[in-house]
């Protein structure tokens, strides 16, 4: 028998599974241990990577096929019940996943995936942003955010997960990182907050140590990030930083700025596009090492840059500011602009992406007493960070997602084949949509490959 090559797909799959086949277990009854963490981590893993609904309908599918299942051939798992899988994620710490992401960004840098991101020479843009996963005014858990509404007095319950990817201005996908989650921990009588949370999220990010000698970070966060206490944070961690500076929020900073346009000191470059058929002037102005925060306590230097595109009669159109440690000149600024502006990425390609188009990141697949929604949160973003690589490695994937369109028809055409047929594993059923899908083969023949190669025999 010819020895496969092990698909993009299995090698993930098989880094998940080396790292989830030791957690601890605690439970004591017999009657618990039908099913492996490792079995309840994948099941629900699985569901996502399909972005299947319902937990139900999902479970009942993958069962089986005349005895044969999907999940034991696509996953090498045993689906446990709903139920059973909930109870046992609830108690699980989402922090077990984090080396699941950081192995596979390790396989991303063996792929040379990493080094496609690289922007101004040696630089890795990392997003960092809040996305809200759960809102809901009766559905709660002990770490859930609450906000009461001061005419009403109504409570709503959410989440918020730190979500940083690595992104690029050119490059249409971007990589998740793990996330950190706001929460609540017992006994604190202030509600942790985005701030917070993105400071530990840098606490725990190591993962490019060993990339550090290779590239450098520039962190890129929206005008809450450009504050005092963030951005030592980020110094003290060794990255750089380009971050939205607002004039609402940032008045000693852009009083400087207004002293400096006076005796016509701020450094400027001025130079034009044709945009949709009409001419757009791009004024870039900068000024290196001036104080964020006048004359108060607490201060650091930064460099603060700006583009004002206007059109040929004036009017303005677009302002984008930010603070850098990075030093400007008239052959940095246009990038530099261009990294602070990829942070939109996050939210368009990112968010949107886990909200809207394919990944029902917002999807209430169950709430739970402590972890359950935020382990639902972490291997939903896993099963896009899968998606993601195989984008870019997996020949037979880019095929098929070129065939099928869009990411939720791409879903529901696996989530057809899985309830239709019992596929050989997960390649053989992208073989089996690009046969599909291919002209130039007979009826009968695309049956009999078809049979032989991507199914199991019933
Ligand atoms: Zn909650």
């Amino acid at each position: 028998m010819i020895e496969e090559k092990v698909s993009i797909f299995g090698k993930m799959l098989n880094i998940f599974k080396d790292n989830i086949k030791n957690i601890k277990d605690e439970r004591r009854q017999r009657s618990d241990l039908k099913y492996s963490y490792a079995d309840i981590i994948l099941g629900a893993f699985s569901m996502l990577y399909f972005q299947n609904p319902s937990w139900l309908s999902y479970q009942k599918k993958m069962q089986g096929i005349n005895g044969q299942s999907n999940a034991t051939t696509i996953f090498g798992i045993k689906v446990p019940s709903e139920n059973h899988s909930k109870k046992l994620l609830d108690k699980l710490s989402p922090k077990v996943f984090k080396k699941v992401y950081d192995d596979i960004l390790l396989e991303c840098e063996r792929l040379n995936i990493i080094s496609q991101f690289i922007f101004m020479k040696k630089y890795l843009l990392v997003a960092v942003d809040g996305v809200q996963y759960h809102s809901s005014q009766k559905i709660k858990c002990k770490c859930c955010q609450t906000k009461k509404d001061r005419k009403t007095g109504i409570i709503t319950y959410s989440h918020v997960a730190i979500t940083p990817t690595i992104v690029h201005p050119k490059l249409k996908k971007v990589i998740a990182l793990f996330q950190e989650f706001i929460t609540n921990e017992d006994g604190a009588d202030k509600q942790d907050c985005e701030v917070n949370a993105t400071k530990r999220w840098l606490d725990t990010f190591d993962i490019l140590k060993f990339l550090k000698k290779k590239y450098k970070i520039i962190i890129l966060g929206d005008d809450l990030y450009s504050r005092y206490p963030m951005i030592q944070k980020i110094l003290d961690k060794g990255h750089s930083f380009i971050l939205v500076c607002k004039t609402t929020s940032h008045k000693a900073l852009y009083k400087t700025v207004e002293a400096y346009k006076q005796t016509k000191s701020v450094k400027t470059f001025t130079t034009t596009r044709i945009h949709n058929g009409k001419k757009q002037i791009l004024t870039y102005n900068w000024i290196n090492e001036i104080l964020l925060n006048g004359n108060t306590k607490d201060n650091i230097e930064v460099n603060w840059c700006e583009l004002r595109i206007v059109n040929s009669d004036g009017k303005q159109l677009h302002c984008f500011s930010f603070v850098t440690d990075l030093k400007i000149t008239k052959n940095s600024i246009e990038e530099i602009i261009e990294a602070g502006r990829t942070r939109w990425k996050i939210e368009n390609e990112n968010n949107n992406t886990l909200k809207t188009k394919g990944y029902d990141l917002a999807h209430n697949y169950g709430h739970g007493d402590e972890y359950l929604s935020q382990n639902i949160c972490s291997l939903n973003i896993l099963a896009f960070l899968f998606h993601t690589v195989q984008e870019f490695e997996d020949k037979n994937y880019i095929e098929v997602r070129a065939i099928v369109g869009t990411r939720r028809e791409f879903f529901q055409t696996l989530n057809m084949l899985t309830t239709m047929f019992a596929m050989r594993n997960f390649d053989k059923m992208l073989e089996f949509i690009i046969i599909q899908r291919t002209d130039g083969m007979k009826v009968d023949d695309v049956g009999d490959y078809i049979v032989g190669r991507c199914f199991l025999e019933l």
